[in-house]
């Protein structure tokens, strides 16, 4: 009966002022994080003053999983654990177990930065209904990884987590490399080296512009079209085609056989068109765009007893009316404005 009801219901859920569906939502389960990546939360501004939000602010997982099911009524068919570091949230499998009993999910996903990734929890995750895991690392090399993420965390960690992860059966393991311009651009070749013929999928994000305090210049993004000349130059690669519409990765394989990679190119070469993402915050607000200033408070409804079909209602008006397209009339005023933290929304 509620698969019925949910199959009816997304058949005919909202599009927005540009026709897009609503497919995909990000849950951030948290806004703490045990890293301190300079490009996410630096540690002059998120250093040990910085108000976190208190524990009672975050949504329960009951809360959590209460507004999935209400987005997957209204098309949304993938979910996916973020932060902050989501995996600071203790018990996290039981909230994966949660989600992964609501009718129409077909995937439940997890970023982590892998440090507290290990074969128990990766186990744990998997069986309790985790499909997929992407681990954040930027470098291969120690002294640029934690110059990177500021808090001496070190490589091997990064790679016991993802091996942890697919030895749980939680592959492909997705890699993470955020370039950096004089950071850890260099690193680009060994990194594609080191995952060649792993069966993990390393995908390079261009450096962007979240939020207000990373200090973002243009001059440090480094554009994909140059991480991809650098490769193909050494291991030819051979242009894949998207899996579905609006994919945000741009997939290449090694024509050698030696798998895949990807680019996520938002700053040179913005995807909003197919941009079918929703965010919740951790304190339950609703971010229609990763550079949104501002969020539509839904734990008030939730909280002040609202039923599932008014907040079904209001989630529907509120992507009805979104026009969001941030990264396609990106320009020096639009940079400026206040725009969310990542680590509130999770990327
Ligand atoms: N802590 C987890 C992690 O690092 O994987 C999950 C949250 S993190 C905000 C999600 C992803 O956003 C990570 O892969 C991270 O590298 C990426 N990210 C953070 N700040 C970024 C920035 N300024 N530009 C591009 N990617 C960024
Ligand atoms: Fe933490 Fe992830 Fe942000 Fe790094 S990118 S500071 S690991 S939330
Ligand atoms: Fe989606 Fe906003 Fe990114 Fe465009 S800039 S792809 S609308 S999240």
């Amino acid at each position: 009966m509620t698969q019925i009801h949910t199959a009816q219901e997304s058949a005919r859920g909202p599009r927005d002022r540009m026709g897009r569906a609503l497919r995909d939502l990000r849950i951030s389960v948290t806004d703490r994080c045990n890293f301190r990546c300079r490009y996410c939360m630096p540690r002059e501004v998120f250093g040990p003053d910085f108000a976190f939000l208190p524990h009672e602010a975050l949504l329960t997982f009951e809360e959590i999983t209460t507004l999935a099911r209400i987005f997957v009524t209204l098309g949304v068919r993938k979910l996916r654990l973020t932060g902050g570091e989501p995996l600071l949230r203790r018990d996290l499998e039981q909230l994966v177990r949660m989600l992964a009993a609501i009718p129409g999910v077909e995937e439940i996903a997890l970023t982590t930065n892998g440090s507290l990734l290990t074969p128990a929890k990766a186990k744990a995750l998997r069986e309790a209904g985790l499909t997929r895991v992407t681990v954040s690392l930027d470098s291969l090399d120690d002294d640029v990884f934690m110059r990177m993420n500021d808090v001496h965390f070190p490589v091997q960690r990064v790679l016991a987590a993802i091996d942890a992860a697919a030895a749980a059966g939680l592959t492909p393991v997705k890699v993470n490399m955020v370039v950096k311009r004089g950071m850890n651009d260099h690193c680009v070749l060994d990194m594609a080296r080191h995952f060649r013929g792993s069966g993990h999928i390393l995908r390079f994000i261009e450096y962007m512009d979240v939020g207000t305090s990373n200090g973002w210049r243009m001059e440090d993004v480094v554009p994909a079209a140059e991480i991809l000349e650098q490769i193909h130059r050494v291991w030819p690669l051979e242009a894949v085609p998207p899996r579905y519409p609006g994919e945000v990765a741009t997939r290449y394989r090694y024509a050698d056989g030696a798998g895949e990679i990807g680019v996520i190119a938002s700053v040179t070469r913005p995807f909003c068109g197919g941009c079918t993402r929703a965010r919740l915050s951790s304190d339950g607000q609703l971010y229609l765009c990763l550079f949104a200033a501002k969020g539509y408070d839904l734990r008030s409804l939730l909280r002040a007893g609202a039923a599932e079909d008014e907040i079904r209602t209001r989630v529907r008006e509120i992507w009805e009316g979104r026009t969001d397209r941030y990264s396609e009339i990106r320009t020096a005023a639009t940079r400026g404005l206040p725009k969310v933290e990542m680590s509130r929304i999770g990327g």
